[in-house]
């Protein structure tokens, strides 16, 4: 279609990556129509960096000197290695200004559609740099796309059993985007990934009031048995009619209400008052007998349930509201 030497630089630009037949095109016919002066500056520029810029030999990042800047910079943290595919992504991630960890640069991802074998990758020199006691914390930060998953998984297969701690950037929403335009598989991920913000305390809540009464539950037993064995109460007992009747009788057997009351009907009252008329005696005694009989039995089933004995509760003070 054109001349040889217009139609070689066409497809040279063509084989350049973004570069579609047309634009290749536009950009021959850029050059051709251009000063030769400043088409003489391109050509130097690519000379100049194919001739001089190399690779660092420690992270395969693009580099003038025989290790590259990052390499050489000693503020850089040796813990943490990140590992992207190209030297644009160190690049990139560089402009974040959030990591200050060390790079190093693969030269690419597995595909084998294309003949990119994990042979063809910098991995060997990757697993080389491992012997590297500070390095706890490798950084997979591949392309989130096929290519990039296969070789985070390869990457991380070979890694995980060598005692290093393996990460992969997240991926989800981007910043300023919205729900209803993320697609199901970034959303998917973003919910995957999601990070914790708080834990919450509820279980733990539990887990402390179960402690908190346990520990109660130890401290009075604890308390009963260091306390001195219960004293029987002389005086109140938590019955008022008790109280009142030992107050006024001495007798310490008087535990129950019904024997005072007794005690006034018991038959020496009606004796004295039987005294007065003598006559009545005999008819009385028998009937005075079986009184004395019915009185011993009643005394022996006490009328009244007995005070509940209550064992005092360790630590605490009882006033007696009778005092
Ligand atoms: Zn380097």
């Amino acid at each position: 279609m054109y001349d040889a030497a217009v139609q070689n630089l066409i497809d040279e630009l063509g084989r350049l990556p973004g570069v579609g037949p047309k634009s290749a095109q536009r950009i021959a016919f850029h050059i051709l129509n251009a000063d030769s002066s400043e088409m003489q500056k391109l050509t130097n520029a690519i000379n100049t960096v194919k001739n001089t810029v190399s690779f660092c030999q420690i992270c395969g990042n693009i580099s003038e000197t025989d290790q590259c800047a990052i390499c050489r910079d000693e503020r850089r943290t040796p813990t943490t290695l990140c590992v992207v595919e190209e030297s644009k992504d160190v690049i990139s991630i560089e402009r974040t200004r959030s990591f200050h960890g060390r790079y190093h640069v693969l030269g690419g991802a597995i595909n084998p559609l294309a003949g990119l074998t994990p042979e063809q990758l910098r991995i060997r020199e990757l697993i080389a740099r491992l012997a590297d006691e500070r390095i706890e914390e490798i950084i997979l930060a591949m392309d989130p796309n096929l290519e990039g998953e296969a070789t985070a998984t390869y990457l991380s297969r070979l890694l995980v059993p060598l005692g290093v701690r393996v990460s992969r950037l997240a991926s989800g929403l981007p910043v300023g985007g919205d729900l209803e335009y993320a697609d199901e598989i970034t959303l998917g991920r973003a919910l995957e990934g999601r990070r914790i913000i708080a834990e919450g305390n509820r279980h733990q809540t539990e887990n402390h009031a179960e402690a908190f009464t346990q520990a109660v539950a130890e401290d009075q037993e604890r308390q009963v048995q260091n306390a001195p064995t219960p004293q029987p109460r002389p005086r109140w007992s938590g019955s008022m009619f008790e109280d009142l009747s030992e107050e006024h009788e001495d007798s310490p057997q008087q535990s129950t209400l019904n024997e005072p009351l007794l005690e006034k009907l018991s038959p020496e009252t009606t004796e004295s008052e039987g005294s007065s008329r003598p006559e009545e005696q005999d008819d009385s005694s028998s009937q005075r007998q079986s009184y004395q009989e019915r009185l011993e039995e009643l005394k022996k089933t006490p009328l009244r349930t007995p005070t509940p004995q209550i064992p005092p509760i360790p630590g605490r003070t009882y006033v007696n509201p009778w005092q």
